[in-house]
C-alpha cells in the first residue's frame, strides 16, 4: 500500500503548474541522482545555458573575437549593466540602472560596504551584523572594520530562527555608519523583515546592505519601494548561473553619486578605452565594475534569470511555500518521533526555500545520503539542510529523500 504522505506528492506533482520547467534542465547522468536537494547552493543548468555556451564559443567569441566587446548588437561591453537590469526586472523589483553583474558576492559585498563605510559621516564609526550571518560576510566585515578603525556591533541571532527588527532598533544609533543583513538566512532559512529593518536603519540615519544570495530567485522583493540601500547577491543558487558564476550589486540611484567602491579599474572608468591617466568614475551604475567582465560566467546567469522572469517569482514563490511546508509535514509524521528537529521557521511568511533538520548522527546520515543519490548538504555540527528549488524540484523528491533519511535512522 502507497503511504498517504507518497500519493499526496505524487498528486502535488500531477497538479504543479510550475513541474513542465524541469524539461528546461539538463537531466544528470543515469545513475548518478535519485534527487537533488541543494539548489540553494548551487542550482542545476538549464539547456538554455548549455546552447548559449556553445554558441558563445563558434560565434561571438570564434569568429567575432575581440570585435564582440564593442560591434554587434549586443556587445559585450555593455553586459554587466544589461545583465543587472534583468536581474532587477525578474526578481529585485528594482528600476533599470541600479544593478551590475561583476565578481563574486564576497568581493561585491567588500566594495559595497567599503563605499558606504567610507563615506559615513563623522562619528558614524559602527557597523551592525549577526553572529549566524554567512561566513563570508562576517570575514568581510571584520576586514573593514580593520582597516577603517570602525567598531563591529554584533547581533545574536537564535540560529533556529534569525534577526529580528527589535533587535536591530536596540542597536543602531547615532555611530551606526551600516547594517548589514541576509535577507533569508543560509543555515535557518529566516526570512528577515526587509521593509521594516531598512524603515528602522533610516531612522537611526544609517545605510542598509542587504545580502540576497539565498532569496533571490525564489522570494519576491520589492528593494525600490522599501527604500533599500544597497544590496548583493549571487547567481549560482536559484538564479542557475553555474559553479562561480558571476555575483550582482545594487546601488539606489540616490546614492550613486555619493558612494565610491574602493576599487578602481578601468572598465568602471568613464572612456576606458582612451586609457587617460587617473581615474575618474563612469557614470552611474558601472563605476561598480573594476576589471574586464566575466562574459563566460554571464552566459547561464542571463539563461537562468530569463527562466524565472518567464516562470515569474510569484509563482515560484508559491510553489517554494508549499515545497516548505509539505517537507515540514512529512518531517512531523516521519522523523520527529525519531528525535529529528526542525531548525527552521515554522511560519511560512517567516521562511525563505529550504528548511534544516538536525540529529546528533546527521554528519553520518549525510555520507549515506550522498552514497545514494540523495544530495542535500551538511550544515556543521548535525544540520541537513533542505533545499526545494522550485523549478527543479518535485514533491516526490522531499518523500523520497525523507524516506531515505527515515530508513537509515533505523
Ligand atoms: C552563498 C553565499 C555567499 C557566497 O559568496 P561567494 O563570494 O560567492 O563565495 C555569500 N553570502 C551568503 C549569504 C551566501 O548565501
Amino acid at each position: 500500500m502507497i503511504d498517504e504522505l507518497v500519493r499526496r506528492a505524487m498528486d502535488l506533482d500531477l497538479d504543479d503548474p510550475l513541474q513542465h520547467f524541469l524539461d528546461d534542465f539538463v537531466p544528470a547522468k543515469q545513475g548518478r541522482l535519485a534527487a537533488y536537494l541543494d539548489g540553494n547552493s548551487l542550482g542545476r543548468p538549464t539547456k538554455a545555458a548549455q546552447s548559449a555556451l556553445a554558441e558563445l564559443v563558434t560565434d561571438a567569441w570564434g569568429s567575432e573575437l575581440i570585435r564582440g566587446w564593442t560591434d554587434g548588437d549586443d556587445p559585450w561591453m555593455q553586459w554587466p549593466e544589461q545583465t543587472g537590469d534583468l536581474i532587477a526586472d525578474a526578481c529585485l523589483g528594482a528600476a533599470d540602472g541600479q544593478t551590475v553583474v561583476a565578481d563574486s558576492t564576497t568581493v561585491m559585498l567588500y566594495k559595497l560596504a567599503r563605499a558606504a563605510v567610507d563615506a559615513a559621516p563623522d562619528g558614524r564609526d559602527e557597523i551592525v551584523l549577526d553572529t549566524d550571518n554567512f561566513p563570508t560576510d562576517r570575514y568581510v566585515l571584520e576586514g573593514i572594520s580593520r582597516e577603517r578603525g570602525f567598531n563591529l556591533r554584533w547581533i545574536d541571532a537564535d540560529p533556529d530562527t534569525g534577526v529580528t527588527p527589535d533587535q536591530i532598533a536596540a542597536v543602531v544609533g547615532e555611530r551606526t555608519a551600516l547594517v548589514v543583513l541576509s535577507h533569508v538566512a543560509y543555515r535557518s532559512a529566516w526570512l528577515a523583515d526587509m521593509p521594516a529593518i531598512t524603515k528602522i536603519v533610516h531612522d537611526a540615519g544609517a545605510l542598509v546592505l542587504w545580502d540576497l544570495c539565498h532569496s533571490v530567485g525564489v522570494v519576491p522583493m520589492q528593494l525600490d519601494e522599501w527604500g533599500v540601500d544597497l544590496a548583493v547577491g549571487c547567481t549560482y543558487k536559484y538564479l542557475n548561473g553555474g559553479p562561480g558564476a558571476p555575483a550582482f550589486g545594487y546601488v539606489a540611484r540616490r546614492h550613486q553619486g555619493n558612494l565610491r567602491q574602493p576599487i578602481h579599474g578601468w572598465m568602471g572608468r568613464a572612456e576606458p578605452f582612451e586609457m587617460a591617466p587617473g581615474y575618474v568614475p563612469a557614470g552611474g551604475i558601472r563605476s561598480l565594475v573594476s576589471g574586464t567582465p566575466p562574459i563566460v560566467g554571464m552566459v547561464p546567469v542571463r539563461a537562468g534569470v530569463q527562466m524565472v522572469q518567464r516562470a515569474k517569482v510569484e509563482a515560484i514563490r508559491e510553489k517554494s511555500v508549499a515545497l516548505t511546508e509539505f517537507a515540514i509535514e512529512v518531517h512531523d509524521a516521519w522523523l520527529a518521533p525519531l528525535g529529528v528537529r526542525l531548525a527552521s521557521p515554522r511560519d511560512a511568511k517567516r521562511r525563505g526555500g529550504h528548511i534544516t533538520l538536525c540529529r546528533n548522527d546527521f554528519r553520518e546520515v549525510y555520507r549515506q545520503l550522498w552514497d545514494d543519490g540523495v544530495i542535500p548538504d551538511f550544515r556543521a555540527p548535525d544540520g541537513i539542510r533542505i533545499g526545494l528549488a522550485p523549478l527543479t524540484t518535485r514533491f516526490t523528491d522531499v518523500t523520497t529523500s525523507m524516506e531515505l533519511i527515515r530508513g537509515s535512522l533505523g
